[in-house]
């Protein structure tokens, strides 16, 4: 390994899954060509689509009466697609918003799309640290869905715990925890992710939906983003970003061969519980977010002393480790540490940190 990748994403992708990759790029099975050279529409490629698509089912226990989408557009394209195809013109949704990306799916669908009811569900505890008030999430009758973020990416906050919403459907974006852990599908209405953070390179971006909500999309929906279109057309009515859904597949594959999500949750939280418990004890370091509700994946930090934060990247750049900087809107730290990234990757920056506050301190 030469370095150690910390970015949010697009992010690290599992070592096996590169080299499998390359053996294959110029020669997939035999066939003289690569994946990135064939037709979406041939039998060679539709089983390629076929079976990461099983696989995905097979992993997260997805049921029959969900369609499974592979699209494009990222988790912004489905921040419009959840309204136009999930909102009725005079209808309302409810958005419990935890953080950056929840934030931008409210104003997404209230400045363009209609009547968005925001409930804001974080609030600073006594200690100062940022903590999710669950009693906020709470649907107003009458809506037509719910929405939330399940992992904050930017913020590093996690939901471990879903509200109890009764009937009306559940909408989440899971683009930085999906398969991190196992989760019970038929709790959500629609689940949507894009693929960089935890599974594939950028440019896909998934659907789970139950196939009961497929088919209400509004007029002028863009056929592109409508789920019964796609659902359809089999994720095929355009081109599909083939070489990522492939990479998809043998990311599934990577995980299946571990042990899948329950394994995958193990790593994450010893790698998760390592990192928080080191800078918990250290007086150099802060986490702003309270204990319960820390992302297992993306680990927000600051230095008590930010003037050390360009010295703290570029010495942590010289030891190979990598991406650390945090997101524009929050500044600080953020260590992402996805499925990909290995538990040693994470003693080598915890071993990092604390040479660094011992040569500051
Ligand atoms: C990265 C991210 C997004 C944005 O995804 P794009 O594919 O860049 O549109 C949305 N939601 C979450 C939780 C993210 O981590």
């Amino acid at each position: 390994m030469s370095v150690w990748n910390f970015s949010a994403g697009p992010s690290m992708i599992p070592p096996e899954v590169m080299a499998q990759a390359q053996q294959e790029f110029c020669d997939f099975h035999g066939l003289g060509m690569g994946v990135v050279e064939m037709s979406h529409r041939w039998p060679e490629f539709m089983a390629v689509a076929q079976e990461a698509e099983a696989l995905l089912r097979e992993l997260m226990n997805i049921p029959d009466n969900y369609a499974v989408l592979f699209e494009q557009g990222g988790g912004r394209g489905q921040f419009a697609a959840v309204p136009l195809n999930l909102l009725p013109e005079d209808g309302f949704a409810d958005y419990f918003v935890t953080g950056h990306w929840s934030r931008c799916a409210y104003k997404e669908c209230a400045e363009r799309y209609g009547d968005a009811r925001l409930h804001e569900c974080v609030v600073k505890d006594d200690n100062g640290q940022y903590v999710v008030d669950y009693s906020q999430m709470q649907v107003t009758p009458g809506a037509s869905y719910a929405y939330l973020c399940l992992n904050e990416t930017v913020n590093g906050i996690e939901l471990f715990k879903l509200p109890e919403i009764g009937d009306v459907p559940l909408i989440a974006d899971m683009s930085s925890d999906i398969l991190t852990r196992p989760i019970d599908v038929t709790k959500f209405g629609a689940i949507i992710f894009g693929a960089q953070k935890n599974v594939a390179p950028a440019g896909l971006t998934v659907t789970i939906v139950r196939k009961d909500l497929i088919g209400k999309a509004r007029k002028y929906c863009p056929s592109i983003l409508d789920w019964a279109v796609l659902d359809k057309y089999e994720s095929m009515y355009n081109t599909p970003n083939t070489f990522a859904w492939y990479m998809a597949g043998l990311a599934f594959q990577w995980i299946k061969a571990l042990g899948g999500t329950a394994e995958l949750e193990r790593r994450n939280i010893e790698k998760s519980e390592l990192l928080y418990n080191f800078l918990d004890q250290h007086p150099f370091y802060r986490c702003q977010v309270a204990k319960a509700d820390r992302s297992r994946v993306n680990c927000v930090f600051n230095l008590a002393n930010e003037d050390l934060n360009a010295e703290f990247l570029t010495q942590a750049k010289a030891r190979n480790l990598i991406g650390l900087k945090g997101h524009k809107v929050l500044g600080g730290m953020r260590a992402s540490i996805y499925n990909a990234m290995p538990i040693e990757g994470v003693r080598n920056l915890v071993a990092f940190l604390e040479e660094f506050a011992q040569a500051h301190s």
